[in-house]
């Protein structure tokens, strides 16, 4: 099988897999994720998603029933049943089975969810190419509303948004938040280089904390990269340098035009292209010191020196 889903304990081929029409992930879309890359069999900052999980709880107050040991346990469960040296694992947990309505008690226990799916790999013809992006008119949930930063399966607006960048043919749509400010991408977080400086909007503005786009922020410093969180408008993403965007199944995309224009002249630029070279290196030292059961490859960060990070 090269596709599973571990449901509550036991793992279901893609055609069995089920769950309740009164779960509440379903009705309501009460429930959160996190997607997962395997690079050899490793699942990559396993740790960093498990945390990120939790605060995704916290936000909703989804009473998680499962220790991080046992989420391990559940992906590696999963994972051993497929033979994918590059899989795409997405844990989901809702808040259960229970009546119609929205009081606390009617829910039981959670139900969780780990599918995992063959992955193409992130070293592919698109990344040396770049993309091609789209400012999208639907905008960045506020942060008066569920918080943008908890990752909750109630993707409509990243569901629209991508439709509207799918009609212009770009790969992925850019959000603006309620002020106008750029936010991020309906599925990845957007950092501009300008005059060699790396900037990518702070969490404030409502953004996911991506898990890449902290990694890549780590690793641009510890090169010696200038690196700054700062707001910026549509018009500086199309005057920057460079742009690229990040995510967990993208890695680092090279972005080189927004809407038609190019950025830069048109290709992907060099520190682009040197984040991509110092990426795809720490990855690859991160899958080769992993513990078999993968503890190891999150808790080693790109600078074992213990330099201050954010
Ligand atoms: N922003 C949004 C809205 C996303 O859905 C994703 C993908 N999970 C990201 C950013 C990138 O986050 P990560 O690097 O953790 O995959």
């Amino acid at each position: 099988m090269d596709e599973v889903v571990w449901i509550d304990g036991r793992v279901y081929s893609r055609e069995e897999a089920r769950i309740s029409a009164f779960d509440h992930g379903f009705l309501y879309g009460d429930s959160i994720y996190e997607t997962i890359r395997t690079a050899r069999g490793v699942p990559l900052l396993l740790e960093r998603h498990l945390d990120r999980l939790r605060r995704s709880a916290a936000v909703l107050e989804l009473r998680l029933d499962r220790d991080d040991a046992a989420y391990r346990e559940a992906i590696f469960a999963a994972l051993s049943a497929v033979d994918l040296p590059e899989a795409a694992i997405r844990v989901v947990v809702t808040r259960g089975v229970g009546d119609l309505g929205y009081e606390r008690h009617l829910c039981g226990a959670p139900t969780t969810l780990v599918y995992v799916r063959p992955m193409p790999s992130i070293r592919d013809p698109k990344r040396r190419k770049g993309v091609q992006v789209s400012i999208v008119d639907i905008r960045r949930n506020d942060s008066s509303a569920v918080s943008p930063a908890a990752k909750t399966s109630n993707l409509l607006n990243n569901i629209l948004g991508s439709f509207q960048a799918q009609n212009k043919g770009a790969e992925e749509g850019i959000m603006l938040n309620r002020d106008g400010y750029v936010a991020e991408g309906t599925m990845s977080n957007l950092f501009v280089v300008r005059r060699g400086r790396v900037q990518t909007p702070p969490l404030d503005v409502g953004i996911l904390p991506g898990i890449t786009r902290g990694f890549v922020l780590e690793l641009a410093q510890e090169a010696g990269l200038a690196v700054k969180e700062a707001r910026f408008r549509p018009d500086q993403l199309v005057s920057a340098d460079e742009a690229f965007l990040t995510g967990t199944t993208k890695g680092i995309l090279p972005v080189i035009r927004v809407d038609g224009q190019a950025i830069g002249d048109g290709r992907p630029g060099p520190i682009t292209r040197q984040l991509i070279h110092l990426f795809d290196e720490t990855e690859d030292r991160l899958v080769a010191e992993a513990a078999p059961d993968g503890a190891s490859a999150e808790t080693k960060r790109p600078n074992p020196s213990g330099e201050k990070r954010r």
